[in-house]
């Protein structure tokens, strides 16, 4: 069922001057018709009943849809227009998005190019002019007015970005990317509503062109030499841009899908996901003297679109700066024909570009590719693609970025959020939605004010502590120590502390109850509340029983479950983690016991990783009042250390210098008889296991630490049983996790 939520009063910019010469609607009655042209588009058509459709609920007026044109009409496109009322203008002056909306003498005119001008114009005029709002699915406002001046009115508009997609499920909903005046390529717009911004094919697509199924076993030199072998990876694998075949056959394959594909705005020419650029004689050649990868791709790609252009002149092509390419040339050009597609990839997520110094590689970059091209789109990134479901403040992103690309001329925005697209899910998915929508359009509103519109029409009664919520989480990742990416561990984001997720439990327990007696607010509450069961259920399955108690897990995993349930979210990270709920719960209910208190001492010398291996004095005895000789002659000795809040033992936030090095943990075991006691181990880096002055396990290895990546018996005896453990540093993290299973 669809809710639609009345705002009663509404206050209005545009209509202010009332005159009895354009007065479109009068105490509820109207002298007006609408008129669609019989030479009018499907899509005008379309923007007619749309017109007629909200005016009616709007007014509760039914204006008649004629071919007749009358003294007091809404001409909706350009064709029958009275010369004075158009002005002299003419669709093809207008973008393909543009419109005008202007009243002359009382006859009103809502038009623009072809093919969506005219439809967009309509919904802009419903938007912009009557308070019209399409906040989701569910959430639509159609402010009632029963008298509606339009005199006066003259508002031309085009969207800033010629490409506008947000990756939610939301904005997928076909009429909210309508009436949000989106054109996303993954769901298009059907013809009839006006059509979308078509990438054909979407992104990735060297494996298209030339497919390894096909030519691998023939041809392996098609294929990216890396590391001296032919690669015959299908994905992350990527082409030889210097072989003559490799160009013939995906200039073929380009001119067979110009053929194919008539609909489409622009072809891609895209290096796959990941590394595994060429590294051949010619290939390296070029990219050597370019000082970037980016100089085999435009070499390549530059190629095809010559002869493109020879035969297509409107059609352009598209390609990634990315992961290696992100870098531009140092004199190589795109083509006119060729935009680049610029990946704004595994920057700070907390703060905007401009708000912390993370970004300005990326930014030099970008300024580089401005210099030689100005034809460039960008993807940009928005969640954290190991959690979907994690707390992720990061809306100075969502809410400046617009603008950023906007002065800088860029002419699309992909911003690839919370979740795939299919099912949704992700913390405030359709606000994102709704925000990103109105700044890809117009990015020079003011962010933080949609925001506040959003929660307060979606989130009514409850809105107050969803507001709470979002500056609690905002405010607590200013400062540039709080930065975080997009492939981050939990356990890396230091906002999320015990306190912070508390404060937050206690806002949506608040929003839930104000939400009680309105099953359809109810659901949208919980949602917003999903992230934060989310985080005390992930900290909960490392040890964080400060997060989350044994006793409230099953409170909590039961919510999760059915929210998730409810919303059908099914995957929870796009790598790097559990991806699908079964998996996450099930290490919810199998989630060990952790021992967090532990003597420990360090650093100790690891150079070229002889530390490993050499017998440092607290492998001989446990002396807690000596002093060691540590790194750099540093006097040390064992300290007593319980982490209170995950079963993470951090020897990295612990222990400096934090390079080179080895460290020491030791605890105390008693029994009161012996027994086989089974644990689980995990490490970062490589470790080894002493019980009793025993070595139980020694592994040499470098990793990332998660519960139980080893499980050992230990042999224990009655009484006091000693546990020695020594991790190495090999860089990045340093540390490790001990269970009782
Ligand atoms: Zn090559
Ligand atoms: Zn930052």
């Amino acid at each position: 069922m669809i809710v639609k939520i009345i705002a009663l009063a509404i206050q209005l910019n545009a209509i202010l001057i009332l005159s009895t010469s354009a007065q479109l609607i009068v105490d509820g009655k109207s002298e007006y018709t609408i008129y669609s042209s019989p030479a009018a588009t499907e899509t005008e058509r379309y923007a007619a009943q749309e017109l007629q459709q909200y005016l009616h609920e709007i007014s509760g007026v039914q204006l008649p849809i004629t071919q007749e044109p009358q003294p007091k009409t809404i001409y909706v496109g350009f064709q029958g227009a009275p010369k004075a009322l158009s002005n002299g203008l003419t669709p093809t002056e207008f973008g393909k998005e543009e419109y005008i909306i202007r009243e002359q003498n009382g006859a009103l005119l809502i038009a623009g190019g072809e093919p969506r001008g005219t439809l967009y114009g309509t919904i802009g005029f419903l938007q912009d002019h009557l308070g019209c709002r399409w906040y989701s699915k569910d959430v639509i406002t159609t402010p009632k007015q029963t008298t509606i001046s339009i005199k006066g009115l003259n508002d031309r508009q085009a969207p800033a970005f010629e490409y506008r997609e947000p990756w939610y499920r939301e904005a997928y909903d076909t009429e909210f990317a309508l009436h949000n005046r989106l054109n996303p390529s993954g769901v298009p717009l059907p013809m009839s509503k006006g059509g979308s911004f078509i990438m054909y094919p979407f992104v990735h697509t060297f494996n298209n062109l030339v497919p390894i199924e096909q030519y691998h076993e023939e041809n392996p030199e098609y294929f990216a030499l890396v590391d001296g072998v032919r690669t015959d990876k299908h994905f992350g694998g990527q082409l030889c841009l210097t072989n003559p075949d490799v160009l013939r056959i995906a200039t073929e394959t380009v001119m067979q899908w110009i053929k194919d594909h008539p609909e489409a705005d622009v072809f891609s020419i895209d290096q796959n996901d990941g590394f595994g650029f060429c590294e051949c004689e010619p290939c390296a050649a070029i990219d050597k003297s370019e000082g970037s990868q980016s100089g085999t791709v435009l070499h390549f790609v530059n190629q095809i679109a010559d002869v493109v252009a020879k035969k297509h002149p409107d059609i352009q092509l598209q390609t990634l700066a990315y992961v290696y390419s992100e870098v531009p040339p140092k004199t190589m050009k795109p083509r006119p024909n060729v935009t680049i597609r610029m990946c704004h990839y595994d920057y700070c997520n907390a703060h905007a570009i401009g708000q912390c110094p993370d970004h300005q590689r990326f930014v030099t970059r970008l300024e580089g590719w401005s210099a030689i091209t100005d034809s460039i789109t960008i993807w940009d990134y928005y969640t954290d693609f190991r959690h979907y479901l994690i707390p992720y403040p990061n809306f100075e992103s969502m809410i400046n970025h617009p603008r950023f690309y906007a002065e800088r001329n860029c002419t699309g925005l992909f911003a690839q959020g919370s979740n795939v697209r299919q099912q949704g899910g992700g913390e405030f998915s359709a606000l994102r939605a709704w925000v990103f929508a109105q700044l890809m359009w117009n990015p020079h509103q003011d962010g933080w004010a949609l925001v506040h519109e959003f929660v307060d029409a979606v989130y009514g009664p409850s809105a107050p502590y969803i507001r709470d919520y979002i500056a609690l989480a905002h405010n607590a990742v200013k400062g540039e120590e709080n930065l975080f990416r997009i492939f981050t561990d939990p356990t890396t984001m230091k906002f999320l502390t015990p306190e912070f997720i508390h404060a937050s439990e206690a806002l949506f327990i608040k929003a839930e109850a104000a939400a009680q007696n309105n099953p359809d607010l109810l659901k949208r509450v919980e949602l917003a509340h999903l992230p934060i069961h989310y985080a005390r259920l992930y900290f909960y399955t490392v040890g964080g029983t400060s997060y989350l108690s044994k006793e409230e897990m099953p409170k909590v995993l039961d919510s999760f479950m059915r929210i998730t349930a409810e919303h059908k979210i099914k995957q929870l990270a796009e790598r790097g983690g559990p991806t699908v709920i079964a998996d996450f719960t099930q290490k919810v209910k199998e989630a060990p016991e952790f021992v967090t208190d532990w003597w420990i001492v360090g650093p100790f010398g690891n150079k070229d990783r002889i530390g490993f291996d050499h017998v440092y004095l607290p492998e001989q005895r446990f002396e807690p009042d000596r002093f060691f000789e540590g790194i750099d002659y540093e006097l040390i000795s064992w300290r007593p250390y319980k982490n209170e809040r995950t079963g993470y033992i951090d020897f990295a936030a612990l222990i400096q210098p934090n390079e080179e090095a080895v460290a020491y943990a030791y605890r105390r075991f008693d029994l009161e008889e012996a027994a086989e006691i089974e644990i689980g181990l995990g490490s970062n880096d490589g470790f080894k296991l002493w019980l009793n002055g025993n070595i139980i396990l020694s592994k040499k290895t470098s990793r990332v630490a998660e519960p139980n990546q080893e499980l050992i018996t230990l042999p224990m005896r009655k009484g006091p049983n000693e546990v020695l453990i020594k991790i190495e540093q090999l860089g990045g993290g340093w540390g490790f996790y001990f269970t009782k299973r």
